[in-house]
């Protein structure tokens, strides 16, 4: 027999002084208890049964110059991606148009850089606003922003600014050496400076151990203010990069993280990113019981496959699930 769980906090608040243990312990409760807070922070701050679906498009693809040990976009390693240049942006209004056809409510735009070039800022500034224009919600993930990029992506009426942090301070060097894991923190501050709601997460399977992922959850979750998105891949293992031949983690530990994340950011919106091709249906219920509302939905997410549409909708349909419309995150900023 196990212990009853410690009690966790009040499920209205929203904490910013998780301490390493506290982090541990989350992930160390027997699994059935670890649902139920899950559970419960989850019913509190959203709808029970609905998810939001997102589509991600890579507007800029491979020839990256960092040496992200995941990435099949970055330049240093033969994955057999081909480098092209930043897209038209009347071809990504497009493509938008028909995201929100197929049922998306957010749309989001991925640049394989390391940084943004201001040359680049009124292409992305137009295609913010046909985003925009659409009703849906306006992400971008474009590598480090200066100041006043963010400002000007902000003006431009973008959304959400994805940059992930991927795993913990502590094993960041592992897997990223051509930036260090403050050069994400100063982004991610210029972007809460700037107004836009921040989109951050990591990845799974990356090598890390359980406390490297309690860890990262712990920088998430002790930021100024909870990103209002957080991502959480499994990683794709893409041959020809460092971590081509990992093996995929047990399922239950990639369910954990998600509980986790949606008990410490309960009013943040917990996405299932990369990595559900390989899940099976009862995988991903067992992910949506444990927090997470959303996912993205199209054949491809960047330069990966990602299930086909028509097996999605049958698995939401399957379970029930309703739509979480664009702007129904609780901790959005709003009024920007
Ligand atoms: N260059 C920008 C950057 O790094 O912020 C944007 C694009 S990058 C592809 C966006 C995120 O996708 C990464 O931070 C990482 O978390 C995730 N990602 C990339 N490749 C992945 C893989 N093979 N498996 C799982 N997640 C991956
Ligand atoms: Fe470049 Fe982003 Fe891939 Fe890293 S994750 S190599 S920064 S595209």
């Amino acid at each position: 027999m196990t212990q009853n769980p410690r009690p966790l906090p009040n499920p209205k608040a929203l904490r910013h002084n998780w301490s390493k243990d506290e982090a541990q312990a989350i992930f160390a409760l027997p699994f059935n208890d670890l649902i139920y807070q899950a559970q419960k922070y989850h019913r509190h701050w959203f709808p029970a049964n609905a998810i939001q679906k997102c589509t991600l498009l890579s507007i800029k693809t491979g020839g990256c110059p960092e040496d992200c040990a995941y990435c099949a976009q970055s330049a240093k390693y033969q994955t057999g991606v081909k480098a092209s240049k930043l897209m038209n942006p009347k071809i990504v209004a497009q493509d938008a148009k028909a995201a929100k056809a197929a049922g998306a409510t957010r749309y989001c735009m991925g640049a394989a850089w390391r940084d943004v070039k201001d040359r680049d800022m009124d292409d992305l500034c137009e295609m913010i606003q046909a985003v925009k224009k659409l009703g849906m919600e306006s992400c971008m993930t474009l590598g480090m922003l200066t100041r006043s990029q963010a400002a000007r992506l902000s003006e431009a009426g973008l959304d959400y600014y994805n940059h992930n942090i991927d795993t913990s301070p502590d094993f960041y060097d592992k897997i990223i050496t051509t930036r260090k894991f403050e050069d994400r923190l100063e982004t991610l501050e210029y972007v809460r400076e700037a107004r836009i709601n921040v989109c951050c997460g990591g990845i799974v399977g990356l090598g890390e151990s359980e406390e490297d992922r309690a860890e990262m959850l712990r920088v998430l979750a002790n930021l100024p203010s909870h990103p209002q998105s957080v991502p959480i891949n499994m990683l794709i293992a893409i041959k020809g990069t460092p971590l081509g031949e990992n093996v995929a983690p047990d399922a239950f530990d990639f369910v954990r993280v998600i509980a986790a994340a949606r008990i410490m950011m309960p009013a943040s919106v917990v996405r299932i990113a990369a990595g559900r091709e390989h899940m099976s249906d009862a995988y991903q219920a067992l992910c949506f019981l444990a927090g997470a509302n959303s996912i993205f939905i199209g054949d491809r997410l960047l330069t990966a496959r990602n299930p086909e549409v028509s097996k999605d909708r049958a698995l939401i349909e399957r379970l029930g699930l309703g739509e979480l419309e664009a702007h129904h995150c609780p901790s959005e900023i709003r009024n920007r």
